[in-house]
């Protein structure tokens, strides 16, 4: 499940091709603007001729089911969508719902409002790319935004504790002080948030 053309989120496919996996119709879900970018640039497009992958349409909004009682549905989030839309995913089992947006400019862009979404899922996984202004030194963030960690936390800071409780930030810049266990990440947490840690599992 694919949610948009940048480095981290799709370039590791390139391990199905010829060259190292030779993969048959592995299915691949994307968005109208991700396929076609796959299917039109290498070395991606040889990935569909040579039927490594198998790219099945995604359509925003609109949910797929997987198994009995596990659904996924993609929401378009806004995003600097050089070479495709961006989304997030809804991940709806048959006892708990994850949120998950690894990438998301800032907050007041989105046509959702993250407050009161998050009161209506269990598990909310998301972008905290940043922790905070500064953290690259000689670059202008303003052209790679994300909502810093310190941003989502004062937005979210009026939820009650359980809703909270639901926040992990994950996608991490290897800049970002959260990462480590220090005065970051312990903000983080004594402000009832929680940053992922790689490896955990979320039953449904
Ligand atoms: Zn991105
Ligand atoms: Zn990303």
């Amino acid at each position: 499940f694919l949610t948009h053309a940048h480095m981290g989120h799709y370039t590791g496919m390139l391990h199905l091709g010829r060259e190292v996996m030779g993969t048959q119709d592995i299915p691949v879900f994307a968005m109208p603007k991700m396929k076609e970018f796959l299917e039109s640039n290498s070395p991606w497009d040889q990935l569909v001729s040579l039927n490594n992958i198998e790219i099945q349409l995604m359509k925003n909004d609109k949910e797929i089911k997987l198994a009995d009682g596990l659904f996924i549905e993609p929401f378009l989030v806004p995003h600097r969508d050089e070479y495709s839309e961006t989304v997030g995913f809804k991940i709806i089992g048959v006892n708990k719902s994850v949120l998950f947006i690894p990438d998301i400019d800032k907050w007041e862009k989105w046509d959702q409002d993250i407050f009161q979404v998050i009161q209506h899922i269990d598990i909310a996984l998301l972008d905290g790319t940043f922790y905070s202004q500064g953290e690259l030194p000689n670059r202008d963030m303003s052209e790679i935004p994300h909502p810093f960690i310190v941003e989502s936390m004062e937005t979210l800071y009026p939820l009650n504790t359980p809703n909270r409780n639901k926040v992990h930030f994950i996608h991490f810049n290897h800049s970002n002080p959260a990462i480590k266990i220090g005065t970051a990440s312990n903000l983080i947490r004594s402000n009832r948030f929680n940053v992922a840690r790689e490896g955990m599992i979320f039953p449904l």
